[in-house]
């Protein structure tokens, strides 16, 4: 099978980089969770005092370096923030709740598009997000749109955070998932939309492993 792009992109916390990370091992491709980018970048803007201020924030953006590396402990790449590993502080809520503002500043889309078409441009990537389909990569031989009931996705959300000692209730949970979907439906800057060939993916009720036998059934049309 030739090397192809996969995009995959859908709502929050509906198993996306679940999915694509087991998709990219199957294949012996690069997964690219481009969540993460957006998430460090908020960080940034959080720990400089300017997550309100989006004109510092786009004149602060040659200070922001962001790369991935890989981790042998995990078998997985972490994302970096100025040299310093900030895979698991990223995935905090208070970073949740601010990253959807974050990530409407068009300027910030485009250094970050940038670097993503960058990664993707000798193909063997399966790349999660929002937008990969639609504006990253709109000519992806393979695009899936996920989704899943939000209630369903706020539980496995809880579950995440529960495993990591997080305090937060379900139904703060809930309203975050909720309230990113809003913010991610609605910004101005591409939108999170299903593109018109985007195959779709509703994962409420699949197992990791149903969703296995689903993603061999399309790459059936690249062998
Ligand atoms: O995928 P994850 O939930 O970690 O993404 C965090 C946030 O980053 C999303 O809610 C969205 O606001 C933003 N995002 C984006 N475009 C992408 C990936 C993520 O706007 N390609």
């Amino acid at each position: 099978m030739e090397k192809i792009i996969i995009a995959i992109d859908g709502y929050s916390s509906c198993g996306k980089s679940t999915f694509a990370k087991a998709v990219a091992a199957k294949l012996g491709y690069i997964f690219i969770d481009t969540g993460a980018m957006y998430r460090a970048v908020t960080l940034y803007a959080m720990r400089h005092g300017i997550v309100d201020d989006p004109a510092a924030l786009v004149a602060a953006l040659p200070e922001v370096q962001i790369e991935f590396r890989f981790n042998p402990q995990t078998g997985r790449s972490d994302v970096y923030l100025n040299g310093e590993n900030v895979e698991t502080e990223i995935r905090r809520i208070d970073v949740s709740s601010r990253v959807s503002s974050v990530s409407s500043i068009p300027e910030v889309r485009a250094k970050l598009v940038a670097m993503q078409q960058q990664m993707g441009q000798h193909k063997g990537v399966v790349m999660d997000g929002r937008d990969i389909g639609t504006v990253v990569f709109p000519k992806a031989e393979l695009k899936i749109f996920m989704t899943a009931d939000p209630r369903v996705r706020a539980e496995r959300r809880y579950r995440e955070l529960q495993a990591k000692g997080e305090a937060v209730s379900l139904e703060e949970i809930e309203r975050n998932v909720r309230e990113r979907d809003r913010q991610d439906e609605t910004r101005a800057v591409s939108p999170l939309r299903r593109a018109d060939d985007a195959v779709l993916l509703d994962n409420s009720h699949m197992t990791v492993e149903e969703q296995m036998e689903w993603i061999d059934a399309q790459l059936r049309r690249f062998e």
